[in-house]
Protein backbone atom coordinates (compact mmCIF):
# COMPACT_ATOMS: atom_id res chain seq x y z
CA UNK A 1 0.00 0.00 0.00
CA UNK A 2 1.31 3.64 -0.35
CA UNK A 3 1.76 5.95 2.28
CA UNK A 4 2.16 8.98 -0.14
CA UNK A 5 -1.70 10.64 0.45
CA UNK A 6 -0.74 13.20 2.63
CA UNK A 7 0.56 16.58 2.01
CA UNK A 8 3.30 15.95 -0.63
CA UNK A 9 6.67 17.17 -0.06
CA UNK A 10 8.76 18.39 -3.20
CA UNK A 11 12.36 17.59 -1.60
CA UNK A 12 14.13 18.57 -4.60
CA UNK A 13 16.72 21.93 -5.64
CA UNK A 14 14.33 23.85 -6.87
CA UNK A 15 11.53 24.90 -7.22
CA UNK A 16 11.60 24.35 -3.21
CA UNK A 17 9.03 24.54 -0.88
CA UNK A 18 6.85 27.72 -1.15
CA UNK A 19 5.43 28.66 2.43
CA UNK A 20 1.58 28.86 2.34
CA UNK A 21 1.91 32.85 3.33
CA UNK A 22 3.86 33.21 0.24
CA UNK A 23 0.92 31.60 -1.50
CA UNK A 24 -1.78 33.57 -0.14
CA UNK A 25 -0.11 36.95 -0.74
CA UNK A 26 -0.42 35.98 -4.20
CA UNK A 27 -3.80 34.98 -4.02
CA UNK A 28 -5.98 38.38 -5.36
CA UNK A 29 -7.12 40.14 -7.63
CA UNK A 30 -5.20 42.07 -10.20
CA UNK A 31 -3.98 45.04 -8.30
CA UNK A 32 -3.25 48.72 -9.91
CA UNK A 33 0.13 48.63 -11.54
CA UNK A 34 0.11 52.99 -11.68
CA UNK A 35 -0.59 54.06 -8.32
CA UNK A 36 -0.87 52.41 -5.01
CA UNK A 37 0.37 49.82 -3.04
CA UNK A 38 2.36 47.33 -5.59
CA UNK A 39 4.30 50.40 -6.64
CA UNK A 40 5.11 51.84 -3.25
CA UNK A 41 5.96 47.88 -2.25
CA UNK A 42 9.16 48.45 -4.85
CA UNK A 43 11.89 50.72 -2.54
CA UNK A 44 11.48 48.23 -0.14
CA UNK A 45 11.54 45.04 -2.04
CA UNK A 46 15.11 46.27 -3.46
CA UNK A 47 16.56 46.82 0.47
CA UNK A 48 15.68 43.72 1.59
CA UNK A 49 16.93 41.99 -1.69
CA UNK A 50 20.21 43.83 -1.38
CA UNK A 51 20.49 42.63 2.27
CA UNK A 52 19.79 39.08 1.35
CA UNK A 53 22.69 39.44 -0.80
CA UNK A 54 24.93 41.64 1.86
CA UNK A 55 25.53 44.27 -0.86
CA UNK A 56 25.03 48.41 -1.11
CA UNK A 57 25.53 47.88 -4.88
CA UNK A 58 22.27 47.67 -7.39
CA UNK A 59 19.78 44.75 -8.05
CA UNK A 60 17.75 44.78 -11.09
CA UNK A 61 14.97 42.41 -11.80
CA UNK A 62 14.19 40.65 -14.72
CA UNK A 63 11.05 38.74 -15.50
CA UNK A 64 12.79 35.34 -16.32
CA UNK A 65 14.65 32.45 -14.56
CA UNK A 66 18.40 31.59 -13.86
CA UNK A 67 19.34 31.21 -16.90
CA UNK A 68 17.62 34.77 -18.08
CA UNK A 69 19.82 36.01 -15.55
CA UNK A 70 22.68 34.58 -16.63
CA UNK A 71 22.22 35.90 -20.08
CA UNK A 72 21.32 39.27 -18.45
CA UNK A 73 24.83 39.45 -16.64
CA UNK A 74 26.72 38.83 -19.77
CA UNK A 75 25.60 41.02 -22.28
CA UNK A 76 25.38 43.98 -19.59
CA UNK A 77 29.29 43.20 -19.37
CA UNK A 78 30.64 41.86 -22.54
CA UNK A 79 31.69 42.41 -25.81
CA UNK A 80 31.14 40.15 -28.30
CA UNK A 81 34.77 38.33 -28.39
CA UNK A 82 35.75 38.89 -24.83
CA UNK A 83 36.90 36.17 -23.22
CA UNK A 84 35.74 34.85 -19.89
CA UNK A 85 37.30 31.86 -18.04
CA UNK A 86 34.56 29.23 -16.61
CA UNK A 87 35.45 27.52 -13.67
CA UNK A 88 33.75 24.31 -13.54
CA UNK A 89 32.60 22.23 -10.69
CA UNK A 90 29.54 20.71 -12.48
CA UNK A 91 26.58 21.33 -14.77
CA UNK A 92 25.99 24.28 -13.95
CA UNK A 93 28.91 26.52 -14.52
CA UNK A 94 29.05 25.07 -17.62
CA UNK A 95 25.63 26.00 -18.07
CA UNK A 96 26.60 29.69 -18.00
CA UNK A 97 29.48 29.61 -20.25
CA UNK A 98 27.89 27.83 -22.75
CA UNK A 99 25.16 30.61 -22.43
CA UNK A 100 28.40 33.09 -22.97
CA UNK A 101 29.32 31.25 -26.01
CA UNK A 102 25.57 31.66 -27.31
CA UNK A 103 26.35 35.00 -27.29
CA UNK A 104 30.04 35.05 -29.06
CA UNK A 105 31.57 35.23 -25.84
CA UNK A 106 35.58 33.07 -26.29
CA UNK A 107 35.21 31.16 -23.20
CA UNK A 108 38.37 29.15 -21.23
CA UNK A 109 37.47 26.64 -18.99
CA UNK A 110 39.13 24.78 -16.03
CA UNK A 111 37.10 21.61 -15.28
CA UNK A 112 37.60 20.97 -11.63
CA UNK A 113 35.31 17.12 -11.77
CA UNK A 114 32.08 16.57 -10.22
CA UNK A 115 33.89 16.12 -6.56
CA UNK A 116 35.49 18.89 -5.76
CA UNK A 117 35.52 22.54 -5.53
CA UNK A 118 37.51 25.18 -7.32
CA UNK A 119 41.46 24.95 -6.92
CA UNK A 120 42.97 27.96 -6.37
CA UNK A 121 46.27 27.57 -7.41
CA UNK A 122 44.65 26.31 -10.91
CA UNK A 123 42.95 29.41 -11.45
CA UNK A 124 46.67 31.35 -10.09
CA UNK A 125 48.51 29.70 -13.21
CA UNK A 126 45.45 30.69 -15.80
CA UNK A 127 45.30 34.45 -14.63
CA UNK A 128 48.88 34.41 -14.41
CA UNK A 129 49.80 33.28 -18.02
CA UNK A 130 47.10 35.83 -18.89
CA UNK A 131 49.92 37.77 -19.40
CA UNK A 132 47.49 40.77 -22.00
CA UNK A 133 44.78 40.53 -19.58
CA UNK A 134 42.48 39.23 -21.94
CA UNK A 135 40.28 37.56 -19.74
CA UNK A 136 37.46 40.11 -18.97
CA UNK A 137 35.37 38.08 -16.26
CA UNK A 138 35.72 34.77 -14.01
CA UNK A 139 32.86 32.74 -13.87
CA UNK A 140 32.03 30.51 -10.67
CA UNK A 141 28.98 28.85 -9.09
CA UNK A 142 29.25 29.65 -4.97
CA UNK A 143 27.00 26.36 -4.72
CA UNK A 144 26.63 24.33 -7.80
CA UNK A 145 23.18 22.36 -7.28
CA UNK A 146 24.43 19.27 -9.65
CA UNK A 147 27.28 17.98 -7.43
CA UNK A 148 26.22 19.79 -4.26
CA UNK A 149 29.91 21.46 -4.04
CA UNK A 150 29.61 24.79 -2.39
CA UNK A 151 32.52 27.23 -3.74
CA UNK A 152 34.91 29.07 -1.84
CA UNK A 153 34.15 32.96 -3.38
CA UNK A 154 36.05 34.70 -0.85
CA UNK A 155 39.36 32.94 -1.47
CA UNK A 156 38.51 33.58 -5.30
CA UNK A 157 38.77 37.17 -4.60
CA UNK A 158 42.32 36.19 -2.97
CA UNK A 159 43.20 34.64 -5.84
CA UNK A 160 41.68 37.55 -8.26
CA UNK A 161 44.21 40.40 -6.25
CA UNK A 162 47.19 37.96 -5.56
CA UNK A 163 47.40 37.91 -9.10
CA UNK A 164 46.54 41.62 -9.86
CA UNK A 165 44.33 40.54 -12.53
CA UNK A 166 41.42 42.95 -13.32
CA UNK A 167 38.69 40.87 -14.66
CA UNK A 168 34.82 41.28 -12.74
CA UNK A 169 34.06 38.28 -10.63
CA UNK A 170 31.15 36.56 -11.28
CA UNK A 171 28.68 34.02 -8.93
CA UNK A 172 25.80 32.24 -9.24
CA UNK A 173 24.09 32.07 -6.13
CA UNK A 174 20.96 30.75 -8.06
CA UNK A 175 21.07 28.05 -5.27
CA UNK A 176 22.77 29.53 -2.35
CA UNK A 177 21.32 32.58 -1.64
CA UNK A 178 19.53 32.64 1.57
CA UNK A 179 20.56 29.37 2.48
CA UNK A 180 24.42 29.30 2.63
CA UNK A 181 26.30 32.17 4.82
CA UNK A 182 27.23 34.90 1.44
CA UNK A 183 28.48 38.41 1.54
CA UNK A 184 28.65 39.95 -1.40
CA UNK A 185 30.76 43.20 -1.09
CA UNK A 186 32.89 41.57 2.07
CA UNK A 187 34.24 39.23 -0.25
CA UNK A 188 34.50 41.44 -3.14
CA UNK A 189 31.82 39.47 -5.79
CA UNK A 190 31.59 42.07 -8.78
CA UNK A 191 28.32 40.61 -10.08
CA UNK A 192 25.90 38.13 -8.88
CA UNK A 193 23.19 36.29 -9.98
CA UNK A 194 19.87 34.21 -7.89
CA UNK A 195 16.67 33.32 -8.94
CA UNK A 196 13.18 33.31 -7.14
CA UNK A 197 12.72 29.79 -6.84
CA UNK A 198 15.24 28.67 -3.96
CA UNK A 199 16.39 29.69 -1.26
CA UNK A 200 13.85 33.12 -1.86
CA UNK A 201 10.71 30.56 -1.30
CA UNK A 202 8.99 32.15 -4.44
CA UNK A 203 7.68 30.62 -7.37
CA UNK A 204 10.33 30.67 -10.91
CA UNK A 205 9.11 33.37 -12.82
CA UNK A 206 11.89 36.08 -11.71
CA UNK A 207 15.37 36.41 -11.58
CA UNK A 208 18.07 38.94 -10.36
CA UNK A 209 21.66 40.35 -11.05
CA UNK A 210 23.24 42.33 -8.60
CA UNK A 211 26.35 43.99 -9.59
CA UNK A 212 28.89 46.83 -8.36
CA UNK A 213 30.39 50.16 -9.71
CA UNK A 214 32.93 47.74 -11.54
CA UNK A 215 30.57 45.83 -13.26
CA UNK A 216 28.50 48.73 -13.78
CA UNK A 217 31.67 50.73 -15.37
CA UNK A 218 31.90 47.48 -18.00
CA UNK A 219 28.28 47.68 -18.97
CA UNK A 220 29.62 51.26 -20.86
CA UNK A 221 31.85 49.52 -23.39
CA UNK A 222 29.25 46.04 -23.49
CA UNK A 223 28.04 45.98 -26.78
CA UNK A 224 25.81 42.65 -26.38
CA UNK A 225 23.29 44.34 -24.29
CA UNK A 226 19.62 44.85 -26.14
CA UNK A 227 17.34 47.64 -24.76
CA UNK A 228 14.87 44.66 -22.92
CA UNK A 229 18.18 43.33 -21.42
CA UNK A 230 19.72 46.54 -20.42
CA UNK A 231 19.94 46.98 -16.50
CA UNK A 232 20.57 50.45 -16.19
CA UNK A 233 16.88 51.96 -16.64
CA UNK A 234 16.13 48.60 -14.13
CA UNK A 235 17.78 50.18 -11.02
CA UNK A 236 15.97 52.47 -8.55
CA UNK A 237 13.33 53.57 -11.45
CA UNK A 238 11.52 56.31 -11.04
CA UNK A 239 8.47 55.11 -12.75
CA UNK A 240 7.26 51.22 -11.43
CA UNK A 241 7.32 49.95 -14.95
CA UNK A 242 10.62 50.94 -15.61
CA UNK A 243 12.13 48.06 -13.20
CA UNK A 244 10.49 45.41 -15.72
CA UNK A 245 10.65 47.15 -18.95
CA UNK A 246 6.82 46.90 -19.25
CA UNK A 247 4.03 45.28 -16.98
CA UNK A 248 5.36 43.77 -13.27
CA UNK A 249 5.44 40.17 -12.43
CA UNK A 250 2.49 41.73 -9.96
CA UNK A 251 1.68 38.17 -7.60
CA UNK A 252 5.25 37.19 -7.83
CA UNK A 253 6.26 40.29 -6.45
CA UNK A 254 3.34 40.27 -3.84
CA UNK A 255 4.50 36.63 -3.08
CA UNK A 256 8.75 38.11 -2.72
CA UNK A 257 7.66 40.55 -0.14
CA UNK A 258 6.02 38.01 2.03
CA UNK A 259 9.24 35.76 1.45
CA UNK A 260 11.43 38.75 2.37
CA UNK A 261 9.57 39.48 5.43
CA UNK A 262 9.81 35.53 6.77
CA UNK A 263 13.85 35.79 5.50
CA UNK A 264 14.64 39.37 6.63
CA UNK A 265 12.29 40.15 9.15
CA UNK A 266 11.09 37.72 11.51
CA UNK A 267 13.96 34.90 11.35
CA UNK A 268 16.69 36.67 10.35
CA UNK A 269 18.89 35.94 8.00
CA UNK A 270 22.27 34.43 9.92
CA UNK A 271 19.69 32.89 11.53
CA UNK A 272 18.57 31.32 8.20
CA UNK A 273 22.02 30.44 7.60
CA UNK A 274 22.39 28.54 10.80
CA UNK A 275 19.21 26.65 10.52
CA UNK A 276 20.01 25.16 7.08
CA UNK A 277 23.77 24.33 8.10
CA UNK A 278 22.09 22.32 11.25
CA UNK A 279 19.59 20.92 8.77
CA UNK A 280 22.87 19.92 6.23
CA UNK A 281 24.47 18.92 9.20
CA UNK A 282 21.46 16.41 9.95
CA UNK A 283 21.13 14.97 6.21
CA UNK A 284 25.36 14.46 5.96
CA UNK A 285 25.11 12.50 9.57
CA UNK A 286 22.54 10.56 8.23
CA UNK A 287 24.84 9.49 4.97
CA UNK A 288 27.57 8.82 7.16
CA UNK A 289 25.97 6.46 9.74
CA UNK A 290 24.26 4.60 6.91
CA UNK A 291 27.40 4.37 5.11
CA UNK A 292 29.92 2.30 7.43
CA UNK A 293 28.03 -1.19 6.25
CA UNK A 294 26.65 0.26 2.88
CA UNK A 295 27.84 2.21 -0.01
CA UNK A 296 25.75 5.14 0.59
CA UNK A 297 27.60 8.66 0.40
CA UNK A 298 27.66 12.20 -0.24
CA UNK A 299 28.91 12.91 -3.41
CA UNK A 300 31.19 15.38 -2.26
CA UNK A 301 33.44 13.87 0.33
CA UNK A 302 35.24 17.27 2.20
CA UNK A 303 32.61 18.38 4.39
CA UNK A 304 33.88 22.25 4.75
CA UNK A 305 32.91 22.05 0.84
CA UNK A 306 29.34 21.28 1.14
CA UNK A 307 26.36 23.05 0.07
CA UNK A 308 23.94 23.74 2.77
CA UNK A 309 20.75 23.65 0.50
CA UNK A 310 21.87 20.95 -1.73
CA UNK A 311 23.06 17.21 -1.23
CA UNK A 312 24.07 14.71 -3.54
CA UNK A 313 23.86 10.99 -2.50
CA UNK A 314 25.61 7.87 -4.31
CA UNK A 315 23.25 5.20 -3.20
CA UNK A 316 25.24 2.36 -5.52
CA UNK A 317 24.19 0.09 -7.99
CA UNK A 318 21.55 1.57 -9.57
CA UNK A 319 19.65 2.62 -5.99
CA UNK A 320 19.44 5.92 -6.53
CA UNK A 321 16.54 5.46 -8.93
CA UNK A 322 15.12 2.60 -7.15
CA UNK A 323 15.35 4.43 -4.10
CA UNK A 324 13.22 8.12 -5.93
CA UNK A 325 10.23 5.64 -7.23
CA UNK A 326 9.85 4.45 -3.69
CA UNK A 327 9.99 7.91 -1.92
CA UNK A 328 7.14 9.07 -4.47
CA UNK A 329 5.17 6.32 -4.48
CA UNK A 330 5.26 4.82 -1.31
CA UNK A 331 5.83 7.80 0.95
CA UNK A 332 4.94 10.92 -0.24
CA UNK A 333 8.47 12.79 -1.35
CA UNK A 334 10.02 13.72 -4.60
CA UNK A 335 13.55 13.80 -4.39
CA UNK A 336 15.53 15.27 -6.80
CA UNK A 337 16.96 13.85 -10.28
CA UNK A 338 20.66 13.56 -10.56
CA UNK A 339 22.31 15.91 -13.16
CA UNK A 340 26.11 14.62 -12.83
CA UNK A 341 27.51 12.57 -15.31
CA UNK A 342 27.10 14.90 -17.88
CA UNK A 343 30.48 16.65 -17.69
CA UNK A 344 33.02 13.35 -17.40
CA UNK A 345 31.22 12.69 -13.96
CA UNK A 346 30.38 9.20 -13.33
CA UNK A 347 28.41 7.26 -15.94
CA UNK A 348 25.75 5.65 -13.58
CA UNK A 349 23.48 7.78 -12.98
CA UNK A 350 21.08 5.70 -11.28
CA UNK A 351 23.38 5.13 -8.58
CA UNK A 352 22.91 8.74 -7.59
CA UNK A 353 19.52 11.27 -5.96
CA UNK A 354 19.61 14.50 -5.27
CA UNK A 355 18.24 15.95 -1.29
CA UNK A 356 16.68 19.33 -1.34
CA UNK A 357 16.95 20.91 1.83
CA UNK A 358 16.61 24.85 0.87
CA UNK A 359 14.17 27.50 1.89
CA UNK A 360 11.25 26.57 3.89
CA UNK A 361 12.44 23.76 5.58
CA UNK A 362 12.06 22.58 9.34
CA UNK A 363 13.89 19.50 11.45
CA UNK A 364 10.18 17.87 10.87
CA UNK A 365 10.71 17.88 7.06
CA UNK A 366 14.73 16.58 6.79
CA UNK A 367 14.04 14.09 9.64
CA UNK A 368 10.89 13.16 8.00
CA UNK A 369 12.71 12.68 4.35
CA UNK A 370 15.43 11.09 5.90
CA UNK A 371 13.36 8.61 7.90
CA UNK A 372 11.37 7.62 4.64
CA UNK A 373 14.67 6.83 3.29
CA UNK A 374 15.58 4.42 5.56
CA UNK A 375 12.54 2.87 5.55
CA UNK A 376 13.23 2.73 1.76
CA UNK A 377 16.58 1.20 1.89
CA UNK A 378 15.22 -1.58 4.07
CA UNK A 379 11.90 -2.25 1.99
CA UNK A 380 14.31 -2.37 -1.15
CA UNK A 381 17.41 -4.17 0.55
CA UNK A 382 19.57 -1.66 0.06
CA UNK A 383 22.56 -2.43 2.40
CA UNK A 384 23.05 0.21 4.89
CA UNK A 385 23.60 0.40 8.35
CA UNK A 386 20.30 1.52 10.78
CA UNK A 387 22.06 3.98 12.32
CA UNK A 388 21.96 6.96 9.70
CA UNK A 389 18.95 8.06 11.72
CA UNK A 390 19.24 8.26 15.02
CA UNK A 391 22.92 10.26 14.22
CA UNK A 392 20.57 12.17 12.24
CA UNK A 393 18.22 13.22 14.82
CA UNK A 394 21.72 13.61 17.48
CA UNK A 395 22.35 16.70 14.92
CA UNK A 396 18.94 18.28 15.67
CA UNK A 397 19.06 17.08 19.70
CA UNK A 398 22.09 19.31 20.33
CA UNK A 399 20.96 22.52 17.90
CA UNK A 400 17.24 22.92 19.28
C1 LIG B 1 18.70 26.22 -10.59
C2 LIG B 1 20.03 26.72 -10.97
C3 LIG B 1 20.26 27.37 -12.19
C4 LIG B 1 19.22 27.48 -13.26
O1 LIG B 1 18.13 28.24 -12.88
P1 LIG B 1 16.84 28.24 -13.81
O2 LIG B 1 15.88 29.09 -13.04
O3 LIG B 1 16.39 26.81 -13.93
O4 LIG B 1 17.21 28.82 -15.10
C5 LIG B 1 21.51 27.89 -12.43
N1 LIG B 1 22.50 27.78 -11.53
C6 LIG B 1 22.33 27.14 -10.36
C7 LIG B 1 23.47 27.03 -9.41
C8 LIG B 1 21.10 26.58 -10.05
O5 LIG B 1 20.91 25.94 -8.89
Amino acid sequence: MSLGHGRHYLAIPGPSVMPDRVLQAMHRAAPNIYRGELPEMMSGIVADLKAVARTDGNVAIYICNGHGAWEAALSNTMRRGDKILVLGTGRFCHGWGEMAEGLGIDIQTIDFGSRSDIDMARVAEALDADKDHTIKAVLAVHVDTSTSVRNDIAALRHTLDATGHPALLFSDNIASLACDAFEMDKWGVDLMVTGSQKGLMTPPGIAFVFFNEKADKARDRADLVSRYWDWRPRVEAEVFYRYFCGTAPTHHLYGLRTALDMIVHEEGLEAVWRRHSVLARAVWAALDGWGTSGTVEANIPNLTKRSHAVTTVNVGSGNGARLRDWMEQNYGVTLGIPLIGTDGGPENLEDYLRIGHMGHVSGHMVLGVLAGMQAGMSALQIPHNEGGLNAAMQVVAEAA
